[in-house]
């Protein structure tokens, strides 16, 4: 039994021996060519020969176009391209608040793998507690509290003069001197005296961000290795969540999940599996609670 991906579904045979591009500038195929290698004896071709910084930044100099599964796809599609490969796998995050209380900085990771020869596309995910964050700073000690909290220098930081848009930018920044020479930089060149600093979140520069990546690699090594029960096509898995759970009082469908639909992207074969509740707390009934 391989060490990541043990308490995986049993490969099947599939993807063994093949390649699959991998379009990133921020050394995603160290965090996911392992994975992807023991998941299913599938090599991952690393391609870096388009400025994946052109489909959008972190930092706001270029706002994302489309969605963030579309990015994902796009990118996917300019490996292949590039690599001349009919395999491809993209990778795009975003950083947001957590889906509970929207309080807590959230990273949400997703990966398309497009498989050209069967048509096919199958998303991994995987979201997680993130370290993210900014801050507008008037002072080294400022600038000194902000570092230790975002776990500065094992996660690196980005600082521009005055504001959040500011077109001087530094990037990358990862040892205490180069923070205060930068920091005094920007801080000579603000009109207010004020430094925009954030934490740098691509995904070379941020291990907590590395692990959700790698979290979502596994997500998608499970997809990848269920094969549909109709066509044998790989990657059948849930497709979406669907509610009407009766309300365990009188039996109202509440807005609850009762199943989990699961689908295959190839034929579109789908499986409806009930949710192991029996029944919705009557606090979630539109009739016993509204
Ligand atoms: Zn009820
Ligand atoms: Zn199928």
């Amino acid at each position: 039994m391989n060490a990541l991906t043990s308490g995986l579904p049993t490969p099947p045979a599939v993807y063994a021996g093949c390649s699959a591009a991998l379009l990133t500038q921020h050394g995603k195929e160290a965090l996911l060519g392992p994975i992807l290698d023991e998941a299913l004896g599938c090599q991952l071709v690393h391609v870096d020969a388009y400025d994946t910084d052109l489909l959008g930044t972190f930092t706001r100099e270029v706002p994302r176009a489309g969605t963030q599964l579309e990015t994902a796809a796009k990118k996917a599609r300019l490996g292949m391209e590039l690599a001349g490969l009919r395999l491809g796998l993209g990778s795009e995050g975003s950083v947001g608040m957590d889906p509970a209380t929207g309080l807590i900085p959230w990273c949400y990771e997703v990966l398309v793998w497009i498989d050209a020869d069967r048509g096919l596309e199958v998303v991994g995910r995987a979201h997680a507690s993130a370290c993210a964050g900014s801050r507008r700073v008037t002072s080294w000690e400022e600038v000194q509290a902000f570092a230790a909290h975002h776990r500065f220098p094992s996660h690196a930081l980005v600082a521009r003069p005055s504001h959040a848009d500011h077109s001087s930018i530094y990037k990358g920044i990862q040892d205490p001197d180069s923070l205060r020479r930068i920091y005094e930089r920007a801080r000579a060149d603000a009109d207010d005296g004020v430094v925009f600093l954030e934490v740098d979140a691509r995904a070379h520069l941020n291990p907590t961000r590395q692990a959700v990546i790698r979290q979502a690699g596994l997500d998608l090594a499970a997809r990848l290795r269920t094969l549909c029960p109709a066509c044998q096509s790989p990657g059948f898995g849930l497709a979406r969540r669907v509610p009407g759970l009766p309300c365990g009082n009188c039996g109202t469908a509440t807005s609850e999940f009762k199943s989990a639909l699961m689908a295959c992207g190839a034929c579109g074969h789908e499986v409806e599996e009930r949710i192991v509740e029996a029944s919705a707390d009557p606090a979630h009934c539109p009739e016993c609670n509204p």
